[in-house]
């Protein structure tokens, strides 16, 4: 294959992965974390029976070193879940975008080193 071709494809393949990347829509990062826990009430179930406790939902993220939970208001789960997905979404495609790039650019980089060989007819191949 062709320098050349290589490089267009990495470019083309780069550009439809940014086209992509202009229509993710809102999103919220983080993963979706079910919590388990007991309410504090004596005559509640979920003070003698575990499988009792209450289930609420938060999204984890990590800041830094700590893990930071927010409290997923009730009746906003579905909505949460797609946010957090386009978030995966939008991460994989900028992850994908980075990597074309190091390849694209490690091509044109080479394509600069052989460049001066070019000069010297006859010797090569
Ligand atoms: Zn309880």
């Amino acid at each position: 294959m062709l320098h050349s071709d290589t490089v267009a494809q990495y470019v083309e393949e780069r550009d439809r992965l940014q086209r992509q990347l202009a229509h993710i829509g809102d999103f919220l990062p983080g993963s979706l974390q079910e919590m388990r826990r007991k309410c504090g009430k004596p005559n509640c179930r979920c003070a003698t029976d575990d499988s009792a406790k209450h289930v609420s939902w938060a999204v984890a993220r990590r800041v830094k070193d700590k893990v930071i939970y927010r409290a997923v208001p009730a009746g906003a789960l579905d909505e949460t879940r797609r946010l957090i997905g386009e978030y995966q979404r939008f991460r994989a495609l900028t992850k994908a975008v980075s990597d074309l790039n190091e390849k694209l650019c490690a091509a044109r980089l080479a394509g600069v080193r052989t460049a001066p060989k070019k000069k010297r007819q006859g010797t090569g191949p």
